[in-house]
């Protein structure tokens, strides 16, 4: 009987641990979350794994301030890399790609209640219209932010800004040319717009962060942090010679079982 209980057990633990990587050891750095809906999905997207309801981010928000990680901004791993203030103990980005308005009337407001902080890589082209780049196919178009609400996101100090392009370009399937001209415009118009510096950018798709001729365009754009989707904790203090910085992608479809996992060994699943 013991045996069984005992051989079960083994199957169940060989189970667990094909799924999840618990038993590896805990990883340091810099964590940066990657979300980009945050609410309710319109009915049937394709693209569920992009949205995370309200319910769960606040939950995960509760989970980085119990276990005693400090959300900041990109304004702050810019100051502590110039020799500023350096960062705390353990630091956390919450990253949102794209621009949704979801970001402002959700993910804002669940962070500014709870006493966090958040940071959102913006589309320039798209602001105040909807993701048009996007095959509505596969998910109707949804709104993107306001300028206005943008503006007093940063007002609040709760919330940074980056840049994702003018246009959600595939930056590895584009002329380079054209590459270089969406990472160098946006930065611009950003700064013209909002009235302070854009050091902090992310490949749309990921793509282009890890071919050389794209990430020198974005490096030499004058961004001084770039962001990919590969997974995992990166270093810090972090140069860029070591590459894109890495992100925890947060997916819809996940535990909190994940959560724990992706903040304390930079991935929860093989
Ligand atoms: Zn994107």
């Amino acid at each position: 009987m013991t045996g069984l209980i005992a051989g079960a057990a083994a199957v169940a633990a060989a189970g667990f641990s094909a799924r999840w990587n618990w038993w590896r050891p805990g990883v340091k750095g810099l964590s940066v979350l990657m979300y980009h809906k945050i609410g309710t999905p319109p009915k049937g997207p394709n693209l569920g794994t992009l949205w995370v309801s309200s319910e769960m981010f606040a939950k995960q928000v509760d989970y980085l301030l119990k276990h005693g990680f400090t959300p900041v901004l990109f304004r702050d791993i810019v100051a502590a890399q110039r020799g500023g203030k350096a960062l705390p103990e353990k630091p956390v980005l919450i990253t949102f790609d794209d621009g949704y308005k979801n970001n402002y009337t959700q993910a804002y407001r669940i962070l500014k209640e709870k006493g966090a902080k958040g940071n959102i890589f913006l589309v320039y082209n798209t602001m105040e219209k909807n993701n048009e780049w996007h095959n509505p196919d596969t998910e109707p178009w949804l709104p993107m932010l306001s300028w206005a609400e943008v503006n007093e996101m940063l007002a609040s100090g709760v919330m940074d800004m980056g840049s994702h392009t003018m246009n959600h370009a595939n930056l590895a399937k584009i002329p380079l040319e054209k590459a270089g001209w969406e990472m160098r415009e946006s930065k611009k118009r950003l700064e013209e717009k909002l009235g302070h510096e854009i050091p902090c950018f992310a490949y749309p798709y990921g793509s282009g962060a890890f071919v050389p001729e794209v990430r020198k365009l974005a490096l030499e754009a004058g961004y001084l942090f770039d962001f990919s989707v590969r997974q995992g904790i990166s270093p810090w203090p972090w140069t860029q010679d070591m590459g894109p910085v890495k992100r925890i992608f947060v997916r819809g479809d996940d535990f909190m079982l994940d959560f724990h996992l992706n903040m304390t060994r930079g991935k929860a699943r093989f």
